[in-house]
């Protein structure tokens, strides 16, 4: 069975919340709220730590990733949305030495990374253990099975990218791993994250879009909130783009100097709307019938 705890908000601190829903993806009850001060979507009480790590070590790939056995498609890198946005903004590293992918799966990323940076070495933290063994085999170091781990301890300045695509919704404590993140990034380093943008939902809240495994629901402000309490810089923040409109993607930077939280009632009530008008459109009944029918069809 699975243990429960209650968290604060991870930004502002505060406990003053409002319940959105209590309903997620594959029928795993959860508890989404919102930060009433600063708009933080966060899951509270959420299963505690052990939960959530035995949950990605055995069950995690079976939910989500199916097809991991089967070839890992690297056929075109140019196809892989990280190396196309950091070509569209001009910000690509330009020799470097070593990439680090945080929750890297069996490896698709890093490996088309490969094809541009050839000399680059690549790392992994990935607690599957599937996953794992392909990295292995590809010649991907892994240095962690969890990024709450020491990982970061003597790492200091090593990696020029490091590239967090659609996992720091997955953390327990968000903040400290970009902590970590900020020291072992190289001066001239650049840290990639792509999050679920929560201003722009996809349909079907409750059966696609909330999940157990999402334990912050970030936007546009709750991202750089985060980033500037973990000494991080967004040089780049952009809400969608043709490749994805519903995902929120930033490059950042080390910063030379603390940046300020912008905490705002209004960041609130903007998300607020977003989702309860979401939550409204999917009980519609011509959008529940779609939603049956395409679950039906096995399409949802
Ligand atoms: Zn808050």
């Amino acid at each position: 069975m699975h243990k429960f705890e209650e968290v604060e908000c991870a930004i502002c601190k505060s406990q003053n919340h409002f319940e959105v829903s209590k309903k997620g993806q594959h029928n795993i009850p959860i508890n989404l709220v919102l930060c009433k001060d600063c708009g933080l979507g966060y899951l509270s009480p959420r299963w505690n730590a052990d939960s959530y790590f035995n949950f990605y070590s055995k069950e995690y790939d079976s939910y989500y990733r199916p097809s991991l056995i089967a070839e890992i498609n690297t056929a075109n890198p140019e196809n892989n949305a990280i190396i196309r946005r950091f070509q569209k903004n001009n910000v690509l590293p330009e020799s470097p030495s070593a990439i680090l992918d945080i929750g890297s799966g069996a490896g698709e990323n890093l490996l088309n990374i490969q094809k541009i940076f050839p000399n680059a070495n690549l790392f992994a933290i990935e607690p599957s253990q599937e996953s794992q063994q392909n990295l292995i085999k590809n010649n991907i170091e892994v240095i962690s099975s969890d990024a709450n781990s020491d990982w970061d301890k003597g790492k200091e300045g090593k990696y020029s990218l490091i590239i967090l695509r659609h996992v720091l919704e997955h953390f327990l404590n968000p903040a400290e791993v970009l902590r970590k993140i900020q020291a072992s990034l190289s001066d001239d380093g650049f840290l990639y994250i792509a999050v679920p943008n929560n201003l722009r939902p996809t349909k079907n809240l409750e059966t696609k879009w909330f999940r157990v495994v999402h334990t912050y629901y970030f936007n546009k402000y709750s991202l750089k909130n985060t980033l500037h309490k973990s000494g991080l810089e967004a040089i780049i923040m952009q809400e969608g783009d043709e490749l994805n409109n519903h995902e929120l993607f930033t490059i950042a930077k080390r910063s030379e100097k603390p940046l300020e939280t912008k905490i705002s009632s209004s960041h609130f009530e903007e998300q607020k709307k977003v989702f309860i008008d979401g939550l409204q459109n999917d009980r519609k009944p011509i959008q529940r019938l779609k939603s049956n029918l395409l679950n039906a069809l096995g399409k949802s």
